[in-house]
């Protein structure tokens, strides 16, 4: 991945299609996923982000209790990869 620091529009938009699930020809997440990116984006913001945020990403993403399903699992661990500065 590219280490220049991407405008936070770009950063939301590219996690929210993560988050939505990634398509060719697809260019915007739905209305649910780019809320559930910018709350994700907020904790994932600045030098901490990194894989040890994946169980928290996770768990934005699932909206869950913190028992994030294998799916959104995935997708936090894309978030962190992908958004690393
Ligand atoms: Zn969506
Ligand atoms: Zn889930």
């Amino acid at each position: 991945m590219s280490t220049t620091t991407m405008a936070r529009a770009d950063v939301l938009r590219e996690a929210s299609l993560i988050i939505c699930g990634r398509r060719e020809g697809k260019t915007r997440s739905c209305p649910s996923c780019l809320r559930k990116a910018d709350a994700a984006i907020r904790h994932a913001s600045g030098p901490e982000l990194n894989t040890a945020l994946v169980p928290r990403l996770a768990d934005i993403i699932c909206g869950s209790a913190g028992h994030p399903c294998a799916m959104c699992w995935d997708k936090a661990t894309t978030l962190a990869l992908e958004l690393r500065p």
